[in-house]
């Protein structure tokens, strides 16, 4: 059995997370249902925290990954600073109690009123991603009589070797300002009065398993960070962005620490506060999604086991040909006694969408009514959940030891229209 998520525990008759039986869980929550475990979330923290012991550093938890309040209370509670690409995630953080002090404004996009809501909570810092922005965040501030603390996102055209749609660090791409133009553009920024040039900041991908390409990517910003300082501009901090990816299925995926020492070493001996901005590190091997086999089909070409989860509780499989583990957490007493043959599966949920599958050629030994989980799926998951099919979203509930804690509960048919009208 699988074990790759941390926490969770395949061992044995009753498949858990931390203390907490899965049959438990589907019992009391029923399903499709996100499942966390706040140890994993908090060991996931810790390791970048020791990674970055007796350095001057600050990790940003990118709030996109996973943006239930509970889990940003976790990581608040650990003194975490949280990454932000909309108004809406600042509210979430505010609410759950984060620091505003600490926050990161990162986007190609940001409107006025983002800038203004971001501004009047006093964040961190402004991750500013073109000319027309600067100008733009210049003239807000100076509405409101206040000076706003940006860095440059700059695009350091290094190859993140990633999935496409995720390498986002290469010159085609539509993140950041391109590497040469970087100076001219802090000479602006120094210019304009409603700015205060705090920083430098570089994003070059996701799911990245080797730390040449991030270290590369740091030793470019580091010579624009010396020529910048020639120039009489001194930042306060270099943000790396996050990236590191996580272990799905059998990736060679380099400890926290192991993608780190290279770009420390790159940092050595600078004065710059460090800043990182991880979001799937931090919680995608710290949730799974919790599903119910409803029925199989057993056709002449191919198996199909059809669950209650589907493409908009879980996207990446449609979106990216994303490979998830899936592992029937029923436990022994399933299926009587006496195991189903073991077959191989296409694992579908019931979208009306020949993409709408969790994974391909499974061999599962599976009964109707078996719970399966859905591994690694605490990134990227339900944040990009949807209501395809009019299908309310699925409830989420957090592990902490032997207790858990509905942390979303699920929504109703009736929430799904509720803002919808007739015509007069
Ligand atoms: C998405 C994103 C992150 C987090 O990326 P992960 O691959 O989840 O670590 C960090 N910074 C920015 C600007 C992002 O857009």
């Amino acid at each position: 059995m699988t074990a790759r998520m941390t926490a969770f525990s395949g061992e044995g008759e009753l498949p858990r997370v931390e203390g907490v039986t899965l049959a438990d869980v589907a019992a009391r929550f029923g399903t499709p249902c996100y499942v966390y475990s706040r140890a994993a979330l908090t060991s996931a923290y810790q390791a970048y925290r020791d990674a970055l012991a007796g350095r001057d550093a600050l990790v940003c938890y990118a709030v996109k990954a996973n943006s239930n309040l509970a889990i940003l209370d976790v990581f608040a509670r650990l003194g975490a600073g949280f990454d932000i690409v909309s108004g809406g995630e600042l509210a979430r953080v505010l609410a759950a109690g984060g620091d505003p002090g600490k926050v990161l404004f990162s986007g190609v996009g940001k409107s006025r009123a983002e800038m203004r809501q971001a501004l009047e909570a006093g964040i961190f810092c402004f991750n500013v991603e073109s000319a027309a922005e600067l100008e733009t965040l210049n003239a807000v501030a100076l509405e409101l009589g206040r000076q706003a603390p940006v860095s440059l996102r700059v695009n350091p055209d290094v190859d993140a070797r990633t999935h496409p749609y995720i390498a986002t660090g290469l010159k085609s791409s539509k993140f950041g300002v391109p590497f040469e133009a970087a100076l001219a553009l802090y000479r602006r920024a120094a210019e304009l009065p409603g700015l205060a040039v705090r920083g430098i900041d570089c994003h070059i991908g996701s799911q990245l398993l080797d730390p040449a390409p991030a270290a590369a990517a740091a030793a470019k910003i580091v010579g624009l960070v010396d020529a910048l300082t020639a120039d009489g501009i001194d930042l306060h901090h270099i943000d790396l962005g996050g990236g590191l990816g996580i272990r799905y299925r059998d990736e060679a995926v380099p400890t926290v620490a192991e993608y780190l020492a290279p770009l420390l070493a790159v940092m050595r001996d600078r004065k710059e506060q460090l800043v990182f901005e991880p979001g799937r590190s931090l919680v995608g091997n710290a949730g799974l999604l919790l599903t119910r086999v409803e029925l199989l089909k057993h056709g002449e070409s191919k198996n199909f086991a059809v669950v209650d989860a589907a493409m908009n509780d879980l996207a990446r499989p449609a979106l990216y040909d994303a490979w998830h583990a899936i592992v029937n957490v029923s436990g022994k007493v399933s299926h009587g006694g006496t195991p189903a043959p073991s077959r191989s599966y296409e694992i579908v949920g019931p979208i009306c969408e020949s993409g709408d599958f969790l994974g391909h050629a499974r061999e599962l030994s599976l009964a109707p009514g078996d719970l399966l989980a859905v591994m690694s799926a605490g990134a990227y998951g339900m944040a990009m959940s949807s209501n395809y099919n009019t299908r309310p979203r699925a409830a989420e509930v957090m592990i902490d030891g032997d207790r858990m804690h509905p942390i979303r509960r699920r929504e109703t048919i009736t929430e799904l229209f509720a803002n919808e009208s007739l015509l007069p």
